[in-house]
């Protein structure tokens, strides 16, 4: 009897919580089943009216209008097109969250009903097609929902949201510029700050995490080699920088295989070489274009000092004099690693399966693509960032390609097409949910 009664003790107040929480979870989803609908018309606008990186003017001044329609405080014009909207719901917390606005220049054939058909001028005057082929058009739609959603719950949070849409991820130039312009100094400061990035693998109605750094840095390196020109028929009259080249490019590939530790991943790709014009004439110099991947500073650091090394060491061997040196350069602003906090990933993780169930938060491995996200949180201010990858894959597509081995179109093909409303359900409602519990912690 008295194990009975301890039972029903402890069981009471758990069970109290318990409704609370289901309770707020309904709330979630009732909210999110009557704006679906709307926010599918937005979302087929946006589809359909694709900007290139740089030039998302339309795109800002939707993102704009939506903000303050929501409630929020809206500065537009910030690092390029960037828009910040701060919704002030008494003391607590300042949460930000992130989505980007830009498309690409692809073709789209989707074969969808609200496909684009747009061509506009780059920036450069050349007319290119123009496709949201990486899913930035869900984005928008995923961030905007969940704000709409937490500010009809604020009831059950306190605290500030801080709301971008960043310009310019495609180019990686859109995080820089808004961080630059004082994103943490004009506008509150924020404890920490979460964005999805959808995937073209997992299905529509779950989420993939990864506590720690879920998306590789990147850079780029052009490597001139010199030479000393001549005849084809007189090799022994020139140093020829096509074979010396040949020779730098097997050596790099010992960097990754032979100097760093094989469980630290880096990738480095020749992915261009140009040299010579003829057949029979040795040219004077040769250019490659090489990317480099990496996971950690220190990788990145050791990449770079070999590619040096080894372009210099080959040219003296080849013989090359001290100012026919290989000069190398790399891109001053490289993207960044994306490194999730990894308390903030396994703290948003348990809220997400609270309301998503267990089964559809996923650990994922880490990729080798980049997103310029990972720049907020390599400032001074040090601020824990969270991205997680958010189901996009119709099921039915999902079931045939893990049954039967059907390729499914990836990021940045113009046959992507994620399927909108499970998506947007899933993302809305796991990102509502774990606002309001992150504002509710106190840690
Ligand atoms: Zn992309
Ligand atoms: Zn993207």
């Amino acid at each position: 009897m008295r194990n009975i009664l301890t039972a029903i003790i402890i069981i009471l107040p758990l069970s109290g919580l318990f409704g609370q929480k289901n309770k707020l979870n309904d709330n979630i989803l009732n909210l999110i089943n009557q704006e679906t609908e709307k926010f599918m018309n937005l979302y087929m606008d946006l589809h359909k009216n694709p900007e290139l990186s740089f030039m998302e003017y339309e795109t800002s001044k939707k993102m704009a209008n939506e903000l303050k329609a929501i409630g929020f405080d809206v500065t537009t014009g910030f690092g390029g097109n960037g828009v910040v909207g701060v919704y002030k719901n008494g003391e607590g917390k300042v949460i930000m969250l992130r989505t980007d606005m830009d498309a690409l220049p692809v073709k789209e054939k989707t074969g969808l009903p609200y496909s684009s058909s747009k061509i506009v001028k780059d920036l450069a005057g050349n007319d290119l097609p123009v496709m949201h082929a990486c899913g930035h058009d869900l984005h928008m739609s995923v961030w905007l929902g969940t704000l709409r959603t937490l500010v009809t719950l604020k009831n059950e949070w306190k605290g500030t949201i801080v709301a971008i849409a960043q310009p310019a991820e495609e180019v990686s130039g859109g995080s820089s510029a808004m961080i630059r312009d004082g994103l943490f100094r004009k506008f509150p400061k924020p404890d920490l700050i979460l964005s999805y990035h959808v995937s073209p693998e997992l299905p529509a109605g779950t989420i993939g995490y990864f506590p720690g750094t879920i998306f590789a840095g990147v850079n780029t390196a052009e490597i001139t080699v010199y030479g000393m020109g001549g005849h084809g028929a007189m090799p022994h009259t020139t140093i020829d920088p096509i074979v010396l080249s040949a020779r730098i490019i097997l050596d790099i590939q010992t960097i990754a295989s032979r100097e760093i530790n094989p469980v630290k991943p880096a990738v480095i790709t020749v992915g261009s070489i140009h040299g010579g014009t003829r057949p029979n004439v040795i040219p004077d110099e040769v250019k490659m274009l090489l990317t480099i991947r990496f996971f950690e500073d220190d990788v990145y650091k050791h990449i770079r000092e070999s590619l040096v090394r080894i372009s210099r060491g080959a040219a003296i061997s080849s013989g090359l004099p001290e100012n026919k040196m290989p000069l190398v350069q790399f891109e001053e602003n490289l993207i960044p690693p994306v490194a999730n906090e990894q308390n903030l990933v396994l703290q948003t993780v348990k809220y997400m399966k609270e309301i998503i169930g267990d089964e559809n938060v996923i650990k994922v491995d880490p990729s080798t693509i980049a997103e310029d996200f990972g720049r907020y949180g390599r400032t001074e201010e040090n601020i824990p960032i969270a991205l997680f990858w958010l189901g996009g894959v119709n099921m039915d597509k999902y079931t045939e390609h893990v049954e039967k081995g059907t390729v499914l179109p990836s990021l940045h093909n113009s046959s992507f097409n994620p399927d909108f409303y499970p998506t947007f359900k899933c993302g809305v409602e796991a990102m509502t949910k774990s606002v309001i519990e992150l504002f509710a912690n106190k840690k």
